[in-house]
């Protein structure tokens, strides 16, 4: 589907500096190398399996299908694996093609802290040192992954440019991969910038639909009707999707944060409100104003406010084998309290808003349809947060 110079379509590409060329070809190669290195995939199936706690449970929701009272809703446990999202997939698998390509040192950006936290777990891990980029309004505001990312031995370096939150941790992390690039890998968390990384990132995703198509089969005999995940930058919905993409009777759903409403400036619903756009090394789908400006973005999920969207996602949606939903900060929250209540299972906010378009769309499907939904994290992180939302302050 990606074809010499990483296109989806019109989407994709290496939109970069004369600089990051070489860098961005270095990774290629060696992606491609390893790959197919039956000594790499065993070690990243050991560090998956023994480290992350892979593979993750399909889990039957046998009292939210019977509450909702429509199709058969199975959720992907994201949420079980170490770290807690399903972030960790992607990060052990870039720290591992790093360290064979001689690297020492990790750099990553982001937002809410749960990418920085995962790539400060792996560098741990393997003995590599780590610097997380992080706006700093982000780190005021999530001084807890702060703390984390610092006990796991890595720097966090606030970044003031911009608006000082996601996009700029990101800018400045491509411009310090430009001065380091002997002994850095820039670890990118999700299926965004230039190629190589939407295609290695959607790679080493693909492991939760892989284990999904898998576990369906034993549990149902069939495949699903449909699958769904919250969508970002898109890594955990395409990790969802990609085994799929060839069963044409399988819906593919994504849903993006709303924020207030897509007829508000206070969203991040890309596909629904975005235009075509170059951005961080892409050709995608954007939010933007009305110069073509990159717009600021609302969610009340701080894994879901990026700007963009990844540029598989944008070909897909072009294609229209994916379908893209918006779901408001009101149903994610409603939902998160739902699914709580109903199964015992608290999820990460992002996740929530998966969980509130099946609880759009279950009741309307017959009893014998079968839906999926990707827990993609756990909402310990959230509850604070949620619980300010309704107006009760407790402390984190
Ligand atoms: C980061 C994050 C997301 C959004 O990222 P994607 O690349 O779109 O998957 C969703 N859920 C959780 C729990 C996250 O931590």
């Amino acid at each position: 589907m990606t074809n010499q110079a990483g296109r989806f379509g019109v989407h994709g590409g290496q939109y970069i500096p004369e600089t990051l060329m070489n860098a961005v070809i270095e990774l290629e190669e060696a992606y491609n190398h390893y790959k197919n290195d039956p000594q790499f995939n065993a070690e990243l199936t050991e560090l998956l399996n023994e480290y992350a706690n892979r593979p993750s449970r399909l889990y039957f929701a046998k009292k939210l299908t019977e509450t909702l009272g429509g199709a058969k809703i199975y959720l992907k446990r994201e949420d079980l694996n170490h770290t807690g999202a399903h972030k960790i997939n992607n990060v052990l698998g870039q720290a591992l093609l790093a360290k064979k390509m001689g690297k020492t040192r990790l750099i990553a950006e982001t937002g809410a802290g749960q990418h920085g936290v995962a790539t400060a777990t792996a560098a741990a891990l393997m003995g590599m040192e780590c610097v997380v980029f992080m706006g700093e309004e982000d780190t005021k505001r999530q001084a807890l992954n702060v703390y984390r990312m610092r006990l796991l031995g890595s720097d966090v370096i606030p970044v003031k440019s911009g608006t000082a939150t996601l996009k700029d941790a990101v800018s400045e992390a491509m411009r310090e991969w430009t001065n380091r690039i002997s002994d850095t890998h820039y670890c990118l968390g999700s299926v965004m910038g230039p190629h190589p990384f939407p295609t290695i990132v959607r790679d080493f995703q693909a492991v939760i639909s892989r284990e999904i198509k898998q576990q369906i089969l034993e549990k149902e005999g069939r495949l699903p009707d449909a699958v769904m995940a919250c969508v970002g930058g898109g890594s955990n919905a395409i990790g969802t999707f990609y085994h799929f993409i060839g069963d044409k009777d399988v819906r593919l759903i994504g849903c993006e944060a709303a924020g207030r409403g897509i007829d508000t400036f206070e969203t991040a619903a890309t596909i629904s409100t975005g235009k075509l756009g170059i951005f961080h090394g892409m050709k995608s789908y954007f939010c933007q104003d009305e110069y073509g400006q990159i717009a600021p973005v609302y969610s009340i999920s701080a894994g879901l406010d990026y700007p963009g969207i990844g540029p598989e996602h944008a070909y897909l949606h072009d294609t229209g084998r994916a379908e893209y939903v918006a779901v408001t900060d009101d149903e994610a929250v409603n939902a998160f309290e739902f699914l709580s209540r109903t199964e015992g299972i608290i999820p990460a906010i992002e996740s929530a808003h998966a969980v509130a378009h099946a609880m759009k769309i279950a009741p309307e499907m017959d009893k014998d349809k079968i839906i999926v939904v990707t827990i993609s994290g756990r909402g310990d992180k959230d509850c604070a947060a949620i619980a300010r939302y309704r107006g009760e302050n407790i402390y984190e």
